[in-house]
């Protein structure tokens, strides 16, 4: 469950810099190690509109947030402990996301390139 105190973070307009009191009243700060600082850093520049080194994404899939909205995303990232699996596909089909270890399938020769059970069953 959320802190009180951290509910409205990303949409309090009254506060300039709403991460810095973020994990109000524990007293001791949490060990973050530095790689997590990175990989929070590479996900709020991607959110806007800094593809990673070694990837391609086409320019009209490429999220361009406002800061305000990309701290958004990593706040709620971290906020639920996120740790999502790579095997987390999107149905080209239907745009549902479903878990390629479990259900789907993906074509080679797409589009679609990856697709849910329910849309592999119609195809
Ligand atoms: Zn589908």
């Amino acid at each position: 469950m959320p802190h009180p105190e951290t509910q409205g973070d990303p949409v309090d307009t009254k506060s300039e810099q709403p991460g810095r009191r973020g994990r109000g009243g524990r007293g001791v700060m949490a060990d973050t190690k530095p790689d997590q600082l990175a990989t929070a850093q590479t996900l709020f520049d991607f959110l806007r509109g800094r593809v990673p080194d070694g990837y391609k994404l086409a320019e009209h899939r490429v999220p361009h947030l406002t800061p305000d909205q990309a701290w958004c995303v990593v706040w709620y990232v971290q906020e639920l402990h996120m740790q999502l699996s790579d095997a987390i596909e999107r149905c080209d089909v239907c745009g549902d996301l479903f878990d390629s270890n479990r259900e789907g399938g993906y074509a080679e020769d797409g589009p679609p390139w990856h697709f849910c059970e329910a849309c592999n069953d119609n195809r």
